[in-house]
């Protein structure tokens, strides 16, 4: 089956069983008990609903198949699942190579909250594969990446990283969340483990925040589940149904995604107000080759630098359909700017070294008419323009 059709179908089947009503839509399976016959025999496998609810289930399920993975688990939030994850597969002493390109929330999790527990990380540029595997010490468990990444849409080579990491024995998590399970299944190239934060384009509608983790090995995934109910950060039969109607559209709204981030990074990239676009689809973005090899599309999300002669501040507010906020892979076009909003965490030298700089804006390209994106981004352009004489 293709992926447009698993991602209407799957996990959704309608029960046309006796005592089944066919339901074309999972139901909202509110109950957090399930009452059974026998002491031993839950009643159609489900005891207590943090533990497991059939929409959860539909919902594990779809994520699963879309990832072409064996198992699927479901959370509250993409953070709640890398905390589960973190928490399930490392302990005391263990060793994180990580790429330094990522999401903020995601280092304050490690830095802030993890790092208490004896979990080491070592952030590295893992645009270079022999970075991460100079990087290896006897003690490194896990190499967690993001590709691409937020905020700079950089790319790392899954398949070259995951190799190295089964050579040492490591597991490789990838934070797929930027390009969706349309564009790029990173088991495919060899890694071990899928993280998604489920809030962005797999719910798609700016309505839901959720996290899912997509894993084929049966010892990981024992681990993972288990923890998933020990923790219990799991999301809400309605949030499950909310991301299960979303990605029935996935398809649909990720090939306007991409055809409209395309055109605008090919309008900033010629602006006299930009100094540099970073989107993976630009032939002059430096690792479109592995793009094009890793991906088959380039996704709704770029950044860009505007230079001197314009006020990021004043851009930014000047803006009238594309909303200033942070998040994304929603419907509609967002912008923000990652130093004092998304990447606020870090700290200011380690962003400036990276390259996050004042000046970086990045917009989640929605699937508006993009003649209005456009539009939108030039009236405000020429509003916030430092007049030179
Ligand atoms: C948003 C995001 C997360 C965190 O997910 P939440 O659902 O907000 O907890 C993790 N990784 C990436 C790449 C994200 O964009």
């Amino acid at each position: 089956m293709k992926f447009s059709t698993k991602a209407i179908h799957c996990g959704e089947e309608p029960n046309l069983k006796e005592g089944g009503y066919g339901d074309i839509v999972t139901p909202i399976h509110l109950a957090t008990t399930f009452a059974r016959t026998e002491i031993d025999k839950p009643t159609g496998g489900y005891e207590y609903a943090r533990t497991g609810n059939p929409t959860r289930k539909a919902l594990e399920r779809r994520l699963a198949e879309l990832e072409n993975a064996k198992y699927g688990l479901a959370f509250a939030s993409g953070l709640a699942a890398e905390t589960t994850l973190a928490l399930a597969l490392l302990k005391n002493g263990d060793h994180v190579i990580v790429f330094e390109d990522l999401y903020g929330g995601t280092r304050r999790l490690f830095d802030r909250t993890l790092a208490n527990f004896g979990l080491e990380f070592s952030y590295v540029d893992a645009t270079k594969t022999e970075n991460v595997e100079s990087a290896i010490k006897n003690n490194t468990k896990l190499i967690w990446l993001e590709t691409p990444t937020n905020p700079l849409l950089k790319l790392c080579n899954i398949k070259a990283i995951s190799k190295i990491a089964k050579a040492h024995n490591l597991i490789t998590v990838v934070d797929n969340t930027f390009a969706s399970p349309y564009l790029q299944n990173p088991l495919n190239l060899g890694a071990d483990i899928v993280v998604h934060s489920t809030t962005k384009y797999l719910g798609g509608h700016s309505d839901v925040v959720g996290g899912a983790i997509l894993v084929s090995n049966d010892e990981l995934y024992a681990k993972l589940k288990f923890n998933q109910n020990a923790i219990g950060a799991v999301p809400s039969p309605f949030d499950c149904f909310l991301v299960l109607r979303g990605t029935k559209t996935l398809a649909l709204r990720m090939d306007r995604h991409n055809y409209n981030a395309l055109k605008l990074a090919e309008y900033l990239s010629t602006h006299p107000l930009v100094e540099k676009v970073n989107y993976p689809g630009l032939k002059t973005h430096s690792q479109h080759t592995l793009a094009k090899k890793q991906m088959t599309g380039f996704g709704g999300m770029l950044s860009f630098y505007v230079n001197k002669k314009v006020n990021p501040k004043n851009f930014l507010g000047k803006l009238k359909i594309i909303a200033l906020a942070e998040s994304l892979g929603g419907v509609e076009s967002l912008i923000n700017q990652p130093a004092s909003m998304t990447h606020a965490s870090i700290t200011k030298e380690e962003r400036d070294r990276i390259g996050i700089t004042n000046n970086l804006l990045r917009l989640s390209v929605g699937i508006e008419d993009v003649e209005d994106l456009k539009e939108d981004l030039e009236q405000a352009f020429q509003k916030s323009k430092l007049i030179t004489c």
